[in-house]
């Protein structure tokens, strides 16, 4: 009966609906997070809103699970499911962009990489994550935190309508004039309300910026994270800049005696005129000796892509994240305690700054709540064998521990781990209510679960 209903749909389907039996099976079920390894019954590799509209009727009409799949990076492995239904968007991933409008319309499978190619030839562009293989889906549904936030705001901050897929295989359209609820809850509330296939965002004129990573001796760390934390209370919106602690990979930027060495990192991204880099990046270069740096002028995408070759695809992942109002010194004590003890070089912790345009939305203006917050902390273990799993999560778990009290309760739901999801309620504040409202609207019975779950 399966077999024959799944016949149907792929004689039904444009895209590609790969199950057990297909070659491309092994290849199709696999996700970005090597720990996750599931066997979903089929894999529907849409390729247009009715594929989706196929795909969700197919999983609700035979009680299967559904896992929305857009870039793949979701570190709990959202994008996969055992035995249910993957709805994978890798075959939508085109972007048009309207100049004369400036806004772009992107769909639901699209990554940041396709997305800033598209609008850099127009000299445009807007808030997405720091890694262009991340998906344009997961990064916004959940709120969008990158380089261009504290200047523009954060994902859903640009974004102005949806094209969605309900639980019901409705297809609608949300944006403030239409099912105004459901594209409050889009903005911050994660893949629990449908499946977008199209986000129309806002975009900006940005077309090179001046930055790149700076390494400091971990001996200036307190130092370093003590001005970061004055410096970026008043920066100019232009500079987007975050620190981190990093192993040094084998580049060519860093001293050969140096690679495999712990420094503490400054990533900075200035977004205004390109004259005024230099300038602008002066307080990092006066705070410390900079040991290595990669700085300079460069095209937008080419710092999101920058960081793509430190993690590629089928490393096993582990992460932990709080949101901080305050950097205090106890805070900052505890970053250089366990922020040196980084174990892998794929691994890593980031301070981004969630100020500036940030905090001009009010908080129940869309689901993300935490728009008080000065800072999205994030303890990103990520490492190459399963052999290594102990000492990595023990890092992540050590450090979140001596961080989160710390902390505010709630933290990023994009940064979230599979054990994160009794924080659901923290990470939504006084929105959570409301969130749950519109769940029960658009998707009573839980279809889209496999999220940090909003329940109805
Ligand atoms: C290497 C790396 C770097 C990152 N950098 C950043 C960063 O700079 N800024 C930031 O904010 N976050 C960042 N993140 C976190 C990222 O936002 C989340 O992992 C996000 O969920 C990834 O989205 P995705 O589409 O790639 O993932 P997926 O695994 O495909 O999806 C994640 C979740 O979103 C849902 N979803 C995805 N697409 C759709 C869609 N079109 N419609 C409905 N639901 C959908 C899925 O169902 C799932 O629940 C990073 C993650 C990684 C692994």
């Amino acid at each position: 009966m399966k077999t024959l209903a799944i016949d149907e749909l792929r004689a039904h389907a444009r895209g590609d609906v790969i199950s057990s039996e297909d070659e491309r099976y092994e290849d199709a079920r696999k996700v970005y997070n090597a720990m996750i390894d599931r066997r979903p019954a089929v894999v529907v590799r849409a390729a247009n809103a009715g594929d989706v509209i196929a795909a969700v009727n197919f999983a609700r009409e035979n009680g299967l699970e559904v896992a929305v799949r857009g870039g793949g990076h979701s570190v709990p492995g959202f994008g996969t499911s055992d035995r249910g239904v993957v709805i994978d968007l890798v075959g939508m991933r085109g972007v048009r962009v309207d100049p004369a409008a400036s806004t772009a319309r992107a769909e639901g499978g699209a990554t940041w990489g396709d997305f800033n190619a598209a609008t850099h030839a127009f000299g445009l562009a807007t808030t997405g994550g720091i890694i262009s293989t991340t998906g344009v889906g997961g990064l916004t549904l959940g709120g969008g935190i990158g380089y261009l936030a504290r200047g523009f705001g954060l994902s859903i901050d640009n974004l102005i309508s949806a094209d969605v897929v309900t639980a019901d295989g409705s297809f609608v359209q949300a944006s403030q004039d239409e099912h105004a609820d459901l594209f409050w809850a889009l903005r911050g509330g994660g893949g629990n309300f449908g499946v977008v296939t199209s986000f129309e965002f806002r975009l900006h004129p940005v077309r090179d910026i001046y930055g790149g990573p700076m390494f400091y001796e971990l001996s200036d760390v307190e130092n370093v994270l003590r001005f970061y934390r004055e410096y970026i209370a008043d920066a100019p919106r232009e500079m987007g800049a975050f620190p981190a602690f990093q192993i040094a990979p084998p580049l060519p930027f860093i001293p050969q005696d140096r690679h495999g060495d712990t420094f503490v990192a400054m990533v900075a991204c200035w977004a205004g005129p390109i004259e005024d880099g230099e300038k602008a990046l002066k307080p990092f270069h006066d705070v410390a000796p900079v040991v290595a740096e990669f700085v300079g002028p460069m095209p937008y995408p080419a710092l999101n892509g920058a960081f793509d070759g430190l993690v590629p695809a089928g490393l096993q992942h582990y992460w932990k994240a709080n949101f901080v109002d305050e950097l205090t010194d106890e805070a900052i004590a505890a970053h250089a305690t366990h922020g040196p003890d980084v174990p892998a070089v794929n691994s890593t912790m980031h301070i981004y700054p969630i100020n500036g345009a940030v905090h001009d939305v009010a908080s129940d203006a869309t689901a993300f709540a935490y728009r008080d917050a000065n800072f999205a902390t994030v303890i990103a273990g990520m490492w190459p064998e399963p052999s290594q799993n102990e000492a990595n999560i023990g890092w992540v778990r050590r450090y979140y521990e001596a961080t989160a009290p710390l902390s505010e309760e709630g933290g990023y739901v994009n940064f979230m781990a599979a054990d994160d999801q009794e924080r659901i309620r923290a990470n939504y504040g006084a929105n959570y209510e409301r969130l749950v409202s519109v769940k029960r609207t658009y998707d009573p019975d839980n279809l889209f679960h496999l999220n940090q779950n909003i329940k109805p």
